[in-house]
């Protein structure tokens, strides 16, 4: 079976995914950008089962409810600061995207959106972090059945233009 890859410009508490992921820290109990956005929209029922999961290693996911958002799921990941790209930055980027599509696939998960995961207030370079982001997706669903659809949600157009360079026409 082969997956729908496609990359829009979208505030990802908008849409109406069976899951979209959260660039969230290790405390798991919210913060800024997407991750603040997630929490205001899903309501406080999020921060409540977030707070009872203990947290979440960097590389590492973790599924909550949706609650309020249009998405039935949030996965949680957490990704790694930019500290130049000796510290293991890429591996760990690549373990977010790989962790949270098995987890995902194990909850019968068939469409999820991801965000520009580190690439906001953690500094990762946003070009090295999407061709990251498509390669480890397009991998991993290679390992992978009964997830049907997975787009890459940016917020910028310039962002969107560096997904939609990368996957090309060909849509998977
Ligand atoms: P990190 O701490 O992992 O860098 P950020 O939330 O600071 O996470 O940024 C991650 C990415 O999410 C950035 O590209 C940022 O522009 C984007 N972003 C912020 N808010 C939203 C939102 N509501 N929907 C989609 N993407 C968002």
């Amino acid at each position: 079976m082969s997956t729908t890859l496609k990359a829009v410009r979208a505030d990802i508490t908008t849409l109406a995914l069976d899951a979209i992921v959260n660039a969230a820290n290790s405390s798991l109990l919210g913060g800024g950008g997407v991750d603040g956005a997630i929490h205001r929209a899903a309501g406080p029922e999020l921060l409540l089962e977030c707070r009872r999961l203990g947290g979440c290693e960097v590389g590492e996911a973790k599924l909550t409810k949706g609650y309020r958002l249009p998405a039935k799921y949030v996965i949680h990941t957490v990704g790694p600061v930019w500290h130049g790209g000796g510290r293991g930055e890429a591996e760990l980027l690549a373990s977010c995207y790989r962790r949270s599509l098995e987890l995902a696939a194990a909850e019968g998960i068939q469409s999820l959106a991801f965000p520009g995961i580190s690439t906001g207030v953690y500094g990762y370079p946003v070009e090295q972090a999407a061709g990251i982001a498509v390669a480890t997706v397009r991998a991993t669903l290679g390992e992978l059945t009964g997830i049907r659809e997975v787009l890459f949600c940016c917020f910028s157009d310039s962002d969107l233009a560096i997904y939609q360079r990368l996957i090309g026409d060909a849509g998977h």
